[in-house]
């Protein structure tokens, strides 16, 4: 891990660095990706930095439950509730490339599976 405390991810929660926010709530934000790799290409990251998913304790189990429900909250908004995919990089190796960890929301335009073999991270 390379990256220092507070992370790109917390800076932009805090509004130092800019960036398209589409959701917000106590506990988590929803942007887009500042480099789609689909037609849809959100991010769901916690307020709480945690770097990776090994990183997570089992106290942190409602937060990790509540990204996943976000992300089903935020495909409905966007209309990509009927196909989109979930990606989570773990550890540099596997494309993780910001140390706080973040769902990728992916999903094509409607009828289309052109996101389903994008590979992030890599
Ligand atoms: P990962 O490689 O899984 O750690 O994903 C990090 C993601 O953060 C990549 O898809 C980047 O394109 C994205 N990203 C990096 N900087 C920003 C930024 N300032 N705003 C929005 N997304 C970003």
């Amino acid at each position: 891990m390379s990256e220092t405390t507070p992370s790109l991810f917390t800076r932009i929660i805090n509004r130092e660095i800019p960036a398209e926010i589409l959701y917000e709530d106590e506990l988590c934000i929803v942007i887009n990706d500042i480099a789609p790799q689909a037609p849809v290409h959100m991010l769901v990251i916690p307020k709480q930095e945690i770097a990776r998913l090994v990183d997570a304790a089992h106290s942190d189990q409602s937060i990790l439950g509540h990204l996943l429900l976000v992300a089903g909250e935020v495909a409905r908004q966007f209309g990509v509730d009927d196909a989109f995919r979930l990606v989570l990089n773990n550890g540099a190796d596997a494309g993780q490339t910001v140390f706080h960890l973040h769902l990728h929301i992916l999903a094509g335009v409607k009828g289309s599976t052109e996101f389903s073999e994008v590979n992030i991270g890599s």
